[in-house]
């Protein structure tokens, strides 16, 4: 089973009101996962029929083209470039992500935050939010935590399960303070996220409740 970003998230994605983390995380799984691209436009199809039939002359002719024109650029839409003479190696880094980290995950700079696990920070316009990638050795356990805000982590390599089921390349969970758990990399692979917070997680088992003193993952 896919895990999406929700439907909330992918309207206000395809109306353009997320910030630059938000919009960074969904237009990098639209572009790992179809199922993302498709729910985008369902949702967009959706949204024109709701226009319609709410306030059918509250809509000028040039604002619907507007919209329309938005919808058609569509971010989610499969990026085409010109293919090069002599294809390079592909890259692990999903397009939407190259011009935030590169093209070579091994090449950036990981700051270690204990048990093999990294991190990278992403730089971003300050909206409120922070988006950073973060690596999980195989088979390696994240603490038990739980949130103060919301938490979108986003699988780029490798997998993850927690008690919320098995979450592959392109499948991305969605926490929040109602949700307590401890995810653990799929044996094989590192795991590499792209992860995007609005606070700072909150280790909740018992030596994470003297962690959280310390540390800031
Ligand atoms: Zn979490």
């Amino acid at each position: 089973m896919r895990h999406l970003a929700s439907d909330e998230l992918l309207l206000d994605y395809a109306s353009g009101a997320l910030g630059e983390a938000g919009s960074l995380i969904v237009a990098t799984q639209c572009a790992l996962a179809p199922e993302a691209r498709e729910r985008v436009a369902e949702l967009e199809a959706l949204g024109g029929v709701l226009l319609d039939e709410i306030e059918p002359e509250a809509v000028s002719d040039t604002a619907f083209e507007a919209l329309m024109a938005r919808l058609d650029e569509g971010a989610c839409a499969p990026i085409v470039t010109k293919a090069p003479a002599r294809p390079a190696a592909p890259s692990r880094v999903p397009m939407p992500l190259k011009g935030y980290v590169g093209e070579d995950f091994d090449a950036l700079d990981w700051r270690s935050v204990g048990g093999g696990v990294a991190t990278h920070e992403i730089e971003l316009v300050d909206d409120g939010m922070r988006a950073f990638l973060i690596r999980v050795p195989a088979g390696t356990m994240i603490p038990k935590h739980t949130h103060k805000g919301q938490e979108f982590v986003l699988v780029l390599e490798g997998g993850l399960s927690d008690e919320h089921g098995h979450f592959g390349r392109g499948d991305m969970e969605i926490s929040d303070g109602t949700i307590d758990h401890q995810p653990i990399a799929d044996a094989g692979a590192d795991c590499i996220c792209l992860a995007v917070t609005d606070a700072p997680v909150r280790l909740s088992g018992p030596v994470g409740r003297v962690l959280n003193l310390f540390v800031r993952i």
